[in-house]
């Protein structure tokens, strides 16, 4: 169980002790470990990784990546502003938003990243606004990623990206506008299988870079499966590695200059750096399960609820106890399941429990349901713990709630009339 001694040796009991339960807690060497994993799997002239932020969002999370080199991957303004604030350069940012207004891309463009667009009329439009403005183009392959609908974003009934099949079309728009196409892209989904689907899409890519003379980028998207359990297959980066990048330096031979290869894994980076360390509410015996309860629910991790997705759990209060079937459900007042049958080390109230891959997706979709604070974030960097957000408190339910002083006495005084 390699999560399981992973999570060990952070020492999670004397971290909860430290900033209290429930408590996001990130490996930063575990994301380095990945960064350089995917870095040193490409052979080409130059390579770039544009972290998806979206997965984490915490800024010295972003810091870390920056010194690690990585660019950023932003889908709002928002996002694009936490990039600058931690202090990436703008060109070292990418926007690649949907279905957002011609205004927010706008002011993307008055921050001086760079614009990615999905979408033809969004294209002529900003062709005529901002002609001297070079952008990306998001091409939909159409090819089918694996995993469930929710995370497959290139098939054809997709909202995201500009159909390959239209190609022809943004060829045109770029010759009338005059704008200039610096880089293609695709992002074709969140669970890619095997080597082959990113080939497949690799391939439709190239065959659409030849119409644009002047394009300094190709970028991949993402795509990249981690492993959640044992026996999961994970996408084989070396073997990736070594197939793409042989045909993505012929490609740049046949192009007549040397492209920058692109990706943007969030997922890849920061899954497996993540553990989520909750306590033991209760141990419920009902006629036909036995459910532990814990301090935590749909309002901190949804992914298992949202996704039907896998967290290995871990009782890391008595990790050599003896191993009994449990269902782990949360606190809110909804159906949140964290996991069904599965074999922790026996329960007592109290026990702190570990649910692994919590780095990616999980604090970010955090929510205030159930009038709950969202957890506290800790950062373990060169064996040193490091408080990264505090828990929320009660001002923070309040804060921009307006409270109307009168308001209740006038409602009274209508509903008399
Ligand atoms: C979400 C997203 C990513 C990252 O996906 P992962 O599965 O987390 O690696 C990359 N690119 C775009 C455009 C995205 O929307």
């Amino acid at each position: 169980m390699a999560a399981q001694n992973d999570i060990l040796s952070l020492e999670p009991i004397s971290l909860v002790e430290k900033y209290g339960a429930p408590l996001y807690v990130y490996d930063a060497k575990k994301i380095k470990a990945q960064f350089d994993l995917m870095i040193n799997a490409f052979d080409v002239s130059d390579i770039k990784i544009n972290y998806a932020c979206k997965a984490l969002t915490n800024i010295n999370i972003l810091r870390f990546l920056k010194q690690l080199g990585s660019g950023l991957d932003t889908v709002s303004i928002q996002e694009v502003n936490l990039g600058l604030h931690a202090g990436f350069a703008p060109e070292d940012i990418m926007y690649t938003p949907n279905c957002v207004s011609m205004e927010e891309i706008s002011e993307a463009v008055a921050l001086g990243v760079r614009i990615n667009i999905d979408n033809i009329a969004i294209l002529e439009e900003f062709g005529h606004k901002h002609p001297e403005v070079p952008v990306c183009i998001r091409i939909n392959p159409h090819i089918m990623a694996g995993g469930s609908s929710k995370i497959s974003v290139g098939h054809i009934d997709s909202k995201f990206g500009i159909s390959i099949h239209q190609v022809p079309h943004v060829v045109r728009v770029v010759e009338t506008t005059g704008i200039k196409v610096e880089g293609l892209h695709m992002h074709t989904g969140s669970d890619i299988l095997d080597s082959e689907v990113f080939l497949r899409g690799a391939e439709i890519l190239f065959s659409a870079a030849v119409h644009f003379k002047e394009l300094s980028f190709i970028d991949f998207g993402s795509g990249f499966k981690v492993p959640y359990k044992e026996s999961d297959y994970s996408t084989d980066v070396v073997d990736l590695g070594k197939q793409l990048s042989s045909r993505f330096n012929d490609f740049c031979k046949n192009y007549g200059k040397d492209l920058s290869l692109v990706f943007e894994p969030g997922k890849f980076l920061v899954s497996e750096a993540g553990y989520f360390l909750v306590k033991t509410n209760v141990v419920k015996q009902t006629t036909s399960n036995v459910f532990v309860g814990v301090d935590s629910g749909l309002n901190h991790l949804i992914r298992p609820m949202f996704y039907n997705s896998y967290h290995e759990i871990t009782n890391v209060s008595n990790p050599d106890g003896k191993p009994r079937i449990y269902s782990v459900v949360g606190y809110i007042c909804e159906t949140d399941t964290f996991g069904i049958n599965r074999k922790l080390a026996e329960v007592k109230a109290g026990d702190i429990l570990a649910f692994a891959n919590a780095g990616a997706y999980c604090f970010s979709m955090a929510s205030n349901y159930n009038s709950r604070f969202r957890p506290a974030e800790v950062l373990i960097l060169d064996g040193k713990d490091y408080l990264i957000r505090e828990r929320e408190n009660f001002d923070d339910l309040l804060h921009h709630q307006v409270e109307i002083p009168d308001l209740i006495t006038a409602k009274k005084a209508t509903s008399i009339i």
